[in-house]
């Protein structure tokens, strides 16, 4: 292990930045943090928790630009500008945002891949930092992630010693940004190792006091039938203003659409986000299948807790990083679902 003082994060980005797009969470105005690239002067804050949106956004843009069009005269010309990723590191991510990767590369890296997110996986380091504390909206041990280690996949695990971060590589692209960084990284002393075994034995003990430490998604249980006709979408649809906030700032939905914007002689082809609490998804020539707001309510929350675990062997499309509960407008949420759904057992 190595560990890196913070005094000197200034000069590990700027050896980082010489080689890669480098994305951290920055401080925007109004306080809040967003993952975005670094740039000199730039408010990085790796204290705070929970970026506004997630991670995500790197490797899965919010918009993205599939190809230009013009006509001049009769002909029409095209060119491919998708897919062209810049290799990044992506630094100071979450244990559970790190997991949520792992859920969209299951939808996107799977026949038929895609092929423009393949490539920005393809290009990125991911370095993780842990949650030292934990928030009140936290559930990520509902869904089996450990928040003072890092998940697989994770090419540098860090954690926050204070004064330094202590610095673990996990993978072949981790040792090699390891490598780069030599002369600023120093070597980690036995009592610092054990010092972080301490740190994540403190995390375990802080989780166990937060007020969702018991939620349990295990306990839906039944008849897919019955829960499918379930009151309670009735009830918590009602409420429902449909804003796809929770869609937005989620980092395991991956709904997209995609538009031509037609500019006349020119226009360009791109996705963007999608929501299922829109009211147009889904809309095809024949009308909407998922007509009411309950409908689509419903196919959000299946499809997290139970579509996706019945189909991906138990694992469930949530990462129990309590955005939704944070952002949404009438405070509904995954956790009362899942109370509800088990019975409120939890
Ligand atoms: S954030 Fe709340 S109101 Fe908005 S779509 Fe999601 S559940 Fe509905
Ligand atoms: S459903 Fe809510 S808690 Fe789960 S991953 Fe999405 S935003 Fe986080």
């Amino acid at each position: 292990m190595k560990k890196l003082a913070k005094s000197k994060l200034f000069e590990v980005w700027s050896i980082i930045a010489k080689e890669h797009e480098l994305f951290v969470p920055v401080e925007q105005e109004g306080e809040s943090v967003n993952f975005s690239l670094w740039q000199e002067g730039e408010h990085v804050n790796l204290d705070h928790l929970k970026t506004n949106v997630s991670p995500k956004q790197i490797v899965f843009p919010q918009t993205e630009t599939y190809l230009k069009f013009k006509t001049t005269g009769k002909k029409l010309s095209l060119e491919n500008v998708g897919g062209k990723q810049a290799p990044y590191v992506l630094f100071g991510v979450r244990p559970c945002d790190a997991q949520s990767f792992a859920l969209i590369d299951n939808v996107f890296l799977t026949e038929p891949v895609d092929r423009f997110y393949e490539e920005r996986r393809n290009k990125g380091i991911l370095v993780s930092l842990a949650c030292s504390n934990p928030e009140e909206t936290c559930f990520c041990q509902a869904f089996g992630i450990t928040p003072g280690e890092a998940p697989q996949g994770v090419d540098v695990a860090t954690w926050d010693m204070g004064t330094f971060l202590l610095w673990k590589p996990q993978t072949a692209k981790g040792e090699s940004l390891t490598n780069q960084l030599n002369g600023v990284l120093e070597e980690a002393l036995a009592q610092d190792e054990q010092d972080c075994q301490e740190l994540q034995q403190d995390i375990q003990q802080k989780l166990k006091d937060l007020p969702l430490a018991k939620i349990d998604p295990k306990q839906i249980t039944g008849d897919l039938k019955e829960i499918f006709d379930a009151k309670i979408w009735d009830e918590y649809s009602s409420r429902c203003l449909g804003c796809g906030s929770c869609t937005y700032v989620c980092p395991t939905c991956h709904c997209y659409d995609i538009r031509d914007f037609d500019g006349g002689k020119a226009g360009e082809r791109f996705r963007c986000w999608d929501s299922c609490m829109f009211s147009e998804f889904t809309l095809m020539a024949h009308g909407n299948p998922r007509k009411t707001q309950k409908e689509k309510f419903r196919q959000r929350f299946m499809h997290k807790l139970v579509y996706y675990p019945n189909n991906n062997e138990g694992v469930y499309a949530c990462v129990g990083c309590g955005r939704c509960m944070d952002k949404c407008p009438v405070n509904m949420n995954i956790v009362k679902v899942i109370k509800k759904l088990g019975g409120e057992k939890a």
